[in-house]
């Protein structure tokens, strides 16, 4: 039977799972925050922007006629996930939630593991030449780091500059482990800084760094779990 079904996105699977549930005849909408702006095309209905909290989705999903909804935002995006779950409890409808596993250290990987950006901040050595492989908004956590390089790779153009001293933007998407091997030596990267948020897409990166034999200075999972 089909049904009606509210995908919260953000991740590459969000899209995978529009793809699919829209092909077996459900009436799929997928929600995104709105950060990108050209997000790549979804199957099915989109719709962009926050919903105002876990009463403005349980509204929403009340209001749409929702009979599931599925959580397949980005493993660090602690707080739509916790909305959401408030929400359906509201509602009376069951949540699913898609999560990526954490990548696992392999041998050859020199990870150094945080709970915190503040902790990273604190770690990277002085006169190092640091990438910044993370949200936006969580750039300004490295400001106080007027000694150190920071190469921040962006989707899209930022508004304002970073607060950052000394950095160079690079925009684009994470690439495969050639190209990002190539964009780590181009700028003589000395350590990458990155979360663990599993997938395919982002781990060209970690390989890379396997590679290069660089340290990555990777802060774990919001629930502090995962990392091997
Ligand atoms: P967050 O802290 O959990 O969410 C902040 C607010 O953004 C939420 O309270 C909600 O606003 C709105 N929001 C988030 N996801 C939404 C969605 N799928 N549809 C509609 N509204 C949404 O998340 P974040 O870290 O800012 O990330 C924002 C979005 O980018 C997430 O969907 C996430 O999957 C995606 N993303 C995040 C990361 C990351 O590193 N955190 C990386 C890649 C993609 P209201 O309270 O007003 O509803």
């Amino acid at each position: 039977m089909a049904e009606k079904i509210l995908i919260l996105g953000g991740a590459g699977e969000a899209m995978e799972l529009a793809k699919k549930l829209t092909a077996e005849g459900h009436d799929v909408t997928t929600s995104l925050a709105g950060r990108t702006r050209e997000p790549a095309p979804v199957a099915g209905k989109l719709r962009v922007g926050g919903f105002g909290g876990a009463d403005g989705l349980a509204d929403y999903l009340a209001a749409g006629g929702f009979t599931r909804l599925i959580d397949a935002t980005h493993p660090f995006a602690t707080r739509i996930s916790a909305n959401a779950r408030v929400a359906a409890r509201r509602c009376g409808i069951a949540i699913e939630r898609i999560e990526r596993l954490p990548w696992k250290k392999e041998e050859g990987d020199d990870w150094l593991e945080f709970a915190t950006l503040q902790d990273i901040r604190e770690a990277i050595p002085p006169g190092a030449r640091a990438m910044l492989a993370l949200g936006s908004q969580h750039i300004g956590a490295f400001a106080s780091r007027a000694d150190v390089f920071f190469l921040v790779r962006m989707v899209d153009a930022p508004t304002s500059p970073p607060p950052l001293a000394d950095h160079r933007i690079v925009l684009g998407r994470p690439g495969d482990t050639d190209a990002e091997a190539a964009l780590l030596a181009e700028h003589r990267i000395t350590h990458l800084v990155c979360r663990n948020s599993g997938g395919a897409l982002g781990y060209g990166k970690i390989e890379a760094a396997r590679r290069l034999r660089l340290p990555v200075l990777m802060l774990r999972r919001p629930d502090g779990g995962g990392v091997a």
